[in-house]
């Protein structure tokens, strides 16, 4: 038989990955904590939580029960039509957390399917209501998702490239700040007529290069877009659950959005499961007695009861007070490291909220594909740390479980590599 290795390179096509110049897959075999482990027994730091996914540690114990209970219980059942106690308690545990305006939760697979939900649920609110409102606003170097609508909705760039004739038109603008707010706002009172809804990642832009800005400028966003009526959707995809030190990113605001995204941390990053919110005025405008009006989206997995008891016993843990000392706790370190580094000849910029820290290397562009990139991604594996940078921008998001001396052993990692390239 031959290895792993040489298996998956026969048989399988990796994502975001040139088969032909990739290096070696690594066989992971078992996942503990914050620890990956390899086929030979070695560890690995998750610093990167998987994808971004991973809240509470690998193979969570209480995760993996709920999920082995839920399995010899009901594994599946159609979403239209019935309903059952897992998707019910979920709904309800995320409506006790959620801003007060949200009121309705809608299921799907995954991040994208999520932002493909809420984009339809704004375009088709407003048909409901007999009114031509087409136009979508992003904001430049977003990330929503890879499905074609997500991708319309995100910046262009080389993941779109070769699709960009055949994505619609969005109206872009920069994030925002002191400076431009007021330009923000007008450009959005002009386009107001034909404006269906304004998507964003609050706080951080991940994909973008983990891209930050105030709270206080999106909160005024908000309020403009409210006064103009033209819909928000809060991408909280990657920011829900307490990345950025408060469940969700939107807690920092006094405004909240209309719709909110969520996947990733939500089953704590062990099952796919996408999740649409609304208020009730969304949803009631999709109530009629016009069969047209109804809002035709589902996928085969929808509320998967599997997927939705993952997410509850993920919540349990996130309503711990332990999880919200560790969210802290975590904060703090990161805080202590940037006022470390900040002033790192080799650095253009550090910044940081909540548990996520992105470091911007000072190089000659700014470019996803900088060579810096790959040198950077090895010398962390050569540590037994998987930090895998977006160009020249490391990042460290870590499950909220992981320890002191773990978080002081990746910025030491750090701060080698700082005096090294
Ligand atoms: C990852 C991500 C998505 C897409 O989620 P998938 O589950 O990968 O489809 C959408 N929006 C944001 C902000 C993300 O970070």
């Amino acid at each position: 038989m031959k290895d792993l290795v040489s298996r998956d390179l026969d048989a399988i096509w990796h994502p975001y990955t040139q088969m032909k110049t990739a290096t070696l897959p690594i066989p992971i075999v078992k996942g503990e904590g914050v620890y990956l482990y390899k086929e030979n027994g070695e560890k690995l730091i998750d610093a990167i939580s998987s994808w971004w996914v991973n809240i509470h540690g690998h193979s969570h114990p209480y995760i993996a029960q709920k999920a082995f209970e839920q399995l010899q219980t009901l594994e599946h059942v159609i979403f239209a039509g019935f309903t059952h106690p897992q998707a019910v308690k979920l709904a309800e545990n995320l409506l006790s957390i959620l801003p007060k305006n949200q009121q309705k939760i809608f299921f799907s697979d995954n991040g994208s399917t999520a932002v493909e939900v809420a984009l339809k649920m704004c375009l088709q609110y407003w048909y409901n209501k007999g009114e031509q409102r087409q136009k979508i606003l992003a904001f430049k170097n977003a990330y929503h998702g890879d499905t074609f609508g997500a991708m319309a909705v995100s910046g262009r760039s080389a993941w779109t490239a070769p699709f960009d004739n055949l994505l619609f038109d969005v109206e872009f603008i920069d994030l925002p700040s002191e400076e431009n707010l007021e330009n923000l706002k007008s450009k959005i009172s002009n386009l107001k007529s034909d404006m269906a809804c304004f998507i964003f990642e609050p706080l951080i832009q991940g994909s973008g290069g983990m891209l930050m800005y105030e709270a206080q400028y999106l909160d005024e966003l908000m309020a403009h877009c409210q006064q103009e009526k033209v819909l928000t959707i809060a991408d909280e995809v990657m920011t829900g659950f307490g990345r950025t030190g408060k469940l969700f990113a939107t807690d920092h605001t006094q405004h909240k959005a209309d719709i909110m995204c969520f996947s990733k941390g939500l089953t704590g990053g062990t099952m796919a499961l996408g999740i649409t919110s609304c208020t009730q005025e969304i949803y009631d405008a999709f109530l009629s007695d016009d069969k047209m009006k109804t809002l035709f989206h589902g996928h085969s997995f929808t509320a998967n009861p599997v997927a939705c008891a993952v997410a509850n016993a993920s919540f349990d843990i996130l309503m711990q007070p332990e999880t919200i000392q560790n969210i802290q706790r975590i904060e703090k370190k990161h805080q202590a490291f940037k006022a470390e580094i900040q002033d790192h000849p080799k650095l253009k910029d550090v910044r940081q909220t909540g548990t996520i820290i992105a470091l911007e290397w000072n190089t000659d562009g700014t470019s996803y594909f900088h060579s810096i990139r790959d040198t950077l991604y090895q010398f962390f594996l050569d540590q037994d740390l998987i930090l895998r940078p977006l160009g020249n921008i490391i990042y460290i998001m870590p499950p909220y479980c992981i320890s002191n001396e773990d978080l002081d052993y990746i910025y030491t990692q750090i701060k080698k590599a700082l005096s090294q390239f």
